[in-house]
C-alpha cells in the first residue's frame, strides 16, 4: 500500500514540474532475413560468413546478425518498458553484414521498410527520428551527396515523420531537422555522416558532401540566435573505434570539420547520439581551454553480430537498447539505462529483457552532463575497478575478460580524443602512464623498502 502511494506522489511530483522526459534509442538492428537455426552450423545465416554458428538458437547466434524474432523481441521490450516515449532516435543500419552480390537496391529498401513497419506498429503515435546507416544503401556504404532513388523511396517510408522541408533535404542528401518535443526553441539535427565514412568511394574526394557541413552551420546560428536547444544524431560517430587502435571512421578532413562544427556551436548542443560501433562507449569534446563541451553517446546495437574486422578478438556483443532520461526545458541529458538480452541465456531458458546498468547509479555521478561524463572518463582512466566495469558494459555484458593496460589505452585514449592528432598522442600518454595497480604497489613496495632500510 505505502509502495503504491509512493508511486502515485512520484508521478504527480513529475507531472507537476514536467522536468523530466524519456526517450529510447536503438541502432544496428541489421536484419538477416536468411537466419534459420535449424540448418547446420555453416548455413545458419549468411552474415557469419565462412564462421560455424555452432549456438543458433530462436532469438540468434553470436557469429548471425539478427533474425526476425530478436527485432520484434527488442521492439516489444521496449514497447512492454515504456510504451510512451517521448520520441524514439534510430540511427540506422538494417540490413545484414552480406555481400554487395546477396543484396541489391530492392533488397534493402525491403529491410528497411519492414523494420520501419514494426516500429510504426508498436509506436503508431510516437515522433521518431530516424536516421541512415552505412547499411542502408546499396552498394553498402556508398551513399551519394546527391539525389538518389534510395533517398527517395527511405524519405516515402518515412514520410509521417517528416515534414516537407526535411523530405526535400533527405531526398538531396540524407539529412534533415526537425522540431524536437513539437515546441519551439527545441531542435533534432539529423546528419548523414555515412558522407564521411571513410568507405564511401563517392564522397571522399568532395569538399563539403552535399553541402551538409554549410547546412549544419547554418541551422546552429540560427539556433543560437533564435536561443534554441539542440540534439544531433546520426550513424557513423567521428573518432575512433575503442576495439582496434588508430581506426577511425570518418576521412580526415572531414573529422577535423564535424569537431570544429561541434567546438564552434556546443552552446545550443545538448547531446549527441550515434551508433555503428556496436559497442556501448562515448565520445567527449572539449573546447580549447580544456573543458568538456559536448558528449556523444554511443548506444550499443540490437545485433550480437561479431565483427569480421581483422584485428577485433571476439566482438560480438550482447543485443542491448537504451532509455535517455533529459530535462524537458533544458535538454540536459539526466541519466541513461541500458537493457539486454543475454542471448544464450534467452536461447537456452527464456526471453528475458533486463536493465544492465543505470549511468549515474554505475558510475556515481549526479548526471550525464559533459562535466559527468568526463569525470566517469577520469574514473575508468584512473580506477580499474571503473574501467573493468566499463569493459563489461562495453559488449553489453559479452565480453567479461579482464580489460589490460593496452585495452585501457585503446578505450580512453578513443573516449577522451576525436582529433586525429590529439588521440595518437594521447595514445603514447598513456602508455608511459602506470595503470592503477601497478603504480600504488610499486609506490607502497618503495615505501615498505625505505622502511626496512632505516627503522
Ligand atoms: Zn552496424
Ligand atoms: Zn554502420
Amino acid at each position: 500500500m505505502s509502495g503504491f502511494m509512493f508511486i502515485i506522489a512520484f508521478g504527480l511530483f513529475g507531472a507537476s514540474f514536467g522536468l523530466s522526459g524519456r526517450f529510447w534509442h536503438i541502432t544496428d538492428l541489421h536484419w538477416d532475413p536468411t537466419y534459420d537455426p535449424s540448418k547446420e552450423p555453416n548455413s545458419v545465416c549468411a552474415s557469419s560468413g565462412s564462421r560455424p554458428a555452432s549456438n543458433a538458437g530462436t532469438f540468434g547466434d553470436y557469429v548471425c546478425d539478427s533474425p526476425w524474432n530478436l527485432i520484434n523481441s527488442s521492439i516489444s521490450a521496449m514497447k512492454a518498458t515504456l510504451p510512451d516515449p517521448d520520441f524514439i532516435v534510430w540511427t540506422g543500419d538494417d540490413t545484414p553484414h552480406v555481400p554487395n552480390e546477396q543484396l541489391g537496391e530492392e533488397a534493402v529498401l525491403g529491410i528497411i521498410n519492414n523494420l520501419t513497419y514494426i516500429i510504426k506498429q508498436h509506436f503508431p503515435k510516437t515522433k521518431v527520428y530516424s536516421a541512415l546507416g552505412n547499411h542502408d544503401f546499396h552498394p553498402k556504404s556508398q551513399l551519394p551527396a546527391a539525389f538518389h532513388n534510395i533517398y527517395n523511396k527511405t524519405s516515402e517510408m518515412w514520410k509521417e515523420w517528416l515534414h516537407l522541408g526535411s523530405q526535400e533535404t533527405f531526398r538531396q542528401g540524407g539529412f534533415y531537422t526537425e522540431e524536437l518535443l513539437n515546441r519551439t526553441g527545441y531542435r533534432m539535427i539529423v546528419l548523414n555522416t555515412n558522407l564521411y565514412y571513410d568507405q564511401n568511394k563517392v564522397t571522399e574526394g568532395m569538399e563539403d558532401p552535399a553541402g551538409q557541413f554549410a547546412w549544419a552551420d547554418h541551422i546552429l546560428t540560427e539556433a543560437a540566435n533564435k536561443k534554441e536547444k539542440v540534439y544531433i544524431i546520426g550513424h557513423v560517430p567521428p573518432g575512433f573505434f575503442e576495439k582496434k587502435r588508430s581506426k577511425p571512421w570518418f576521412i580526415a578532413k572531414f573529422n577535423e570539420q564535424y569537431l570544429k562544427l561541434i567546438q564552434k556551436h556546443h552552446a545550443v548542443i545538448l547531446g549527441q547520439f550515434f551508433g555503428h560501433h556496436h559497442t556501448d562507449s562515448f565520445r567527449m569534446i572539449y573546447n580549447s581551454d580544456g573543458s568538456p563541451v559536448s558528449t556523444i553517446f554511443l548506444t550499443p546495437g540490437v545485433t550480437p553480430w561479431k565483427t569480421s574486422l581483422p584485428g577485433v578478438v571476439d566482438g560480438a556483443n550482447n543485443p542491448g537498447i537504451r532509455l535517455f532520461e533529459y530535462d524537458t526545458e533544458t535538454l540536459l541529458v539526466k541519466d541513461m539505462v541500458t537493457y539486454y538480452l543475454n542471448l544464450t541465456f534467452a536461447n537456452e531458458a527464456q526471453e528475458r529483457w533486463e536493465k544492465e546498468y543505470r549511468l549515474t547509479e554505475s558510475f556515481q555521478v549526479p548526471d550525464a552532463s559533459p562535466l559527468s561524463m568526463h569525470k566517469i572518463l577520469e574514473r575508468i582512466a584512473n580506477d580499474n575497478c571503473y574501467l573493468q566495469k566499463y569493459y563489461e558494459y562495453n559488449s553489453v555484458s559479452y565480453d567479461l575478460t579482464n580489460c589490460d593496460k593496452n585495452c585501457r589505452i585503446d578505450h580512453v585514449c578513443a573516449a577522451r580524443e576525436v582529433d586525429f592528432s590529439r588521440y595518437e598522442h594521447c595514445l603514447e600518454k598513456e602508455a608511459a602512464v602506470y595503470m592503477c595497480g601497478g603504480l600504488l604497489p610499486f609506490l607502497s613496495v618503495l615505501l615498505s623498502l625505505v622502511l626496512t632500510i632505516y627503522v
